[in-house]
């Protein structure tokens, strides 16, 4: 689960990690001159989307007066910001208000988890204010890591060590240190995912800050985290998952434009897979669980068909204890019920095949033999649209 900037510094702030001083969040222009009034008459506004790369979008925006502040709020509360990371942009719908601060230096301070090393990764950078992948990308060596043994923890000298070879300026090792380990404990404590200070800004008053925060949070582990239910931000979500999940349908959007639908997550990753082969673009990807009954299949395809990108399903279903034929007449029984105006083909595998074969062969569905045969059927069906 991702969080917003404000919720990240509120959650790091309890471990300690020094963040500007801030009035708070709003979502009108009112409230947010007020905010600036409150800190001074001079502010940082700063859009509150779930993105990076909000500063080059227009999304963070000094105002050196309250009048300015509420001029500036009128324009970014309710624009589309379009970021490099979320390109069809993000309606700005909340923003923080932050003291300005003068910024002489940015570091990046980091943690994921890394499958190579089956660790969490502390990554660290001098290149600090801009997007970390450009940085690997153009500078590699710029960027320095140390994978963090679980029982072992985090010891000092090997702290030092990744701020050395980060090229951090040795005058604020030290205190880059303390960051570190204030972000790994709350990392560690909140089952993060990632944890980001993109900027650590030194400024010109001799202040080390944590002036962006960004921090993900396990989905798997949200159950323990009760606390975090309040950060949960649906406007932020994709409508169709967010409908899906509320039917625990496991279901993420892709972009492509052929429909998936088949049964347990490993043939629904292989179909994937068949259609990209075809040359094909996956729409999502959908496990619609075992069983297969009319109405499940038929709440699956109005997910899949709300997706307007979608000129094309393919559906894969493997019958176990579920029967092939059962599985056909449910497939066609959710398709009756509908308004359907793209091709599907359907390919069923397993106990009572040739019957549920049979079944489809006199319904208004394309049947298929195999996973291949289905991939290219629907692929051309589909770039023939
Ligand atoms: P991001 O673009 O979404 O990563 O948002 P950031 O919060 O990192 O802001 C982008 C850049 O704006 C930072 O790297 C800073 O250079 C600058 N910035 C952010 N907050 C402040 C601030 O309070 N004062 C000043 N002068 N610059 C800021
Ligand atoms: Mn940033």
């Amino acid at each position: 689960m991702k969080i917003h900037e404000y919720q990240a510094k509120e959650v790091l702030a309890k471990y300690g990690v020094a963040v500007p001083k801030n009035a708070g969040v709003a979502s009108t222009p009112q409230e947010v001159r007020a905010a600036v009034e409150a800190l001074g008459g001079r502010g940082v506004i700063k859009a509150q989307v779930h993105s990076g790369g909000r500063g080059k979008a227009g999304g963070i925006k000094v105002a050196n007066s309250p009048e300015e502040a509420e001029e500036i709020a009128e324009k970014m509360l309710g624009m589309l910001l379009k970021t490099h990371q979320v390109p069809e942009g993000l309606t700005v719908l909340k923003v923080m208000i932050e003291e300005p601060i003068q910024i002489v230096k940015e570091y990046y301070l980091g943690i994921v988890p890394d499958r190579d090393t089956q660790r969490d990764v502390l990554i660290v950078s001098a290149k600090g204010g801009m997007d970390i992948e450009a940085v690997a990308e153009e500078d590699p060596d710029a960027i320095a890591r140390l994978p963090v043994d679980p029982l072992e923890g985090l010891s000092d000298y090997k702290l030092r060590q990744v701020c050395y070879d980060a090229k951090l300026d040795p005058a604020v090792i030290s205190k880059a240190m303390v960051f570190l380990r204030q972000l790994y404990s709350c990392y560690v404590a909140s089952d993060g995912s990632l944890a980001e200070i993109n900027p650590l800004a030194v400024t010109a008053d001799g202040r080390v800050l944590a002036a962006d925060a960004k921090f993900q949070i396990d989905d798997s582990a949200l159950f323990r985290h009760p606390e975090f239910a309040a950060y949960a931000d649906v406007s932020e979500e994709d409508p169709l998952e967010t409908e899906a999940s509320k039917d625990e349908i496991a279901y993420v959007r892709l972009g492509g434009d052929v429909g998936i639908m088949c049964n347990g997550a490993g043939l629904t990753m292989a179909t994937m897979d068949e259609v990209k082969r075809a040359g094909g673009e996956p729409a999502d990807f959908l496990d619609v669980g075992g069983g297969a009954q009319a109405d499940r299949v038929r709440k699956c395809l109005g997910i899949i068909l709300s997706d307007p990108n979608v000129k094309g399903v393919l559906i894969n279903i493997f019958g176990g204890i579920t029967r092939c034929d059962e599985v056909a007449k449910g497939v066609i029984a959710a398709t009756e019920v509908m308004d359907i105006k793209v091709p599907i083909v359907v390919r069923l595998a397993g106990t009572r095949a040739e019957e549920g074969a049979a079944i489809l062969a006199k319904s208004h569905l394309i049947p298929a033999g195999t996973m291949q045969d289905a991939a290219a059927k629907i692929v051309a069906l589909v770039n023939a649209a």
